[in-house]
């Protein structure tokens, strides 16, 4: 079996098991709901059963079709409106009765109609290349959890402003890169030492990026370079995926992190350039984030590459103390 049909059974198994949770949840819901209210199951009961009697004698006398039609619907308004009575009485939400999907476009299934969900695609992605725990990671760092507080707000001379009023302006530029997705063409290069939080942010912009049924592809520039070099010249040892060309120009957002960290060799850039390039002339936003200041992006990689990048990208400035030790003294803090 390919590693491709591998993954596509993963992900099916994946979604089975999601059917068969949210099927378990909503039988428990709807049993306590019944018990909180048994006339709740005796209405949806008796609709039932008004529904088969009624098609019973159509098939007997379909001459009256129209006629036992208007019956049915007359019996069973009564009853939906006694139902909306007693849930309005019992303070239910007429939700809390239906079934809940993880998606709501291919209600957990993968597909929409024959074409696979944005959904379908983002799982197949995650597996792919490794990124199954960002989801985990999205739950804790994101825009609701983002924490202004650990940025001083002395002002920095050299910038002219505080680490916390810079810090809010290019929270307010991620969110309305989330928020404009569809509308405006952009792309953006985080750049600043480490512990400044560009990762959190990048995870915060993937977390309301994947809610919106958007694709995103979430790699270490490390993990991209190795790719590249593995998929030209290693073909024995653990392959990248089959596709994976084809995911880093198309997917939805492309996240590249950490850039500047891993040697590039003059292939792995040249590729970066290819990456870069065809997703400006597809308008298909990209997010670096590098530890490097624009100027030593220069001398780390060729001149192409980073006049594209810096021509047009928008670019964040992270700057201050690391606030990873801060974070540390305030969790371990009484
Ligand atoms: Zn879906």
């Amino acid at each position: 079996m390919s590693a491709k049909t591998q993954r596509y059974k993963t992900v099916l198994r994946q979604y089975e098991q999601i059917r068969q949770q949210k099927e378990h949840e909503w039988k428990k819901r709807i049993q306590y709901i019944y018990s909180l209210c048994p006339r709740l199951e005796e209405i949806e009961t008796e609709i039932a059963l008004t529904s088969i009697k009624i098609a019973r004698m159509v098939l007997e006398k379909p001459q009256n079709s129209k006629e036992l039609a208007m019956q049915l619907q007359q019996s069973t308004l009564k009853l939906q409106k006694e139902k909306a009575q007693l849930l309005a009485e019992y303070a239910i939400d007429k939700k809390a009765l239906e079934m809940e999907y993880v998606c709501n476009d291919c209600q957990d299934t993968g597909y929409i109609g024959t074409q696979q969900c944005h959904c379908m695609k983002q799982k197949l992605m995650d597996i792919a290349y490794q990124q199954s725990n960002i989801q985990q990671i999205i739950q804790k760092e994101n825009f609701d959890t983002f924490d202004f507080r650990y940025y001083s707000q002395t002002i920095d001379p050299q910038e002219g402003w505080s680490p916390q009023q810079s810090i809010k302006k290019i929270f307010h530029t991620c969110m309305d890169f989330c928020e404009n997705f569809d509308i405006t063409f952009q792309n953006l290069l985080l750049y600043g030492s480490t512990g400044l939080g560009k990762t959190f942010l990048c995870n915060c912009i993937a977390k309301e990026l994947l809610d919106k049924g958007k694709t995103v592809l979430y790699v270490t520039a490390g993990q991209l370079f190795r790719m590249i070099e593995k998929q030209r010249f290693d073909k024995t040892e653990e392959e990248p995926p089959e596709d994976m060309m084809e995911d880093l120009l198309f997917v939805d957002l492309l996240i590249i992190d950490d850039l500047g960290t891993e040697f590039g060799t003059i292939l792995s850039s040249s590729e970066l350039f290819h990456i870069i390039n065809s997703r400006l002339l597809t308008k298909k936003p990209v997010i670096i984030s590098t530890n490097l200041s624009p100027d030593n992006l220069i001398h780390q990689y060729s001149d192409r590459v980073v006049s594209r990048i810096v021509g047009t990208y928008t670019t964040l400035k992270f700057f201050g103390e690391d606030i990873r030790v801060k974070k540390k003294f305030h969790h371990t803090s009484p």
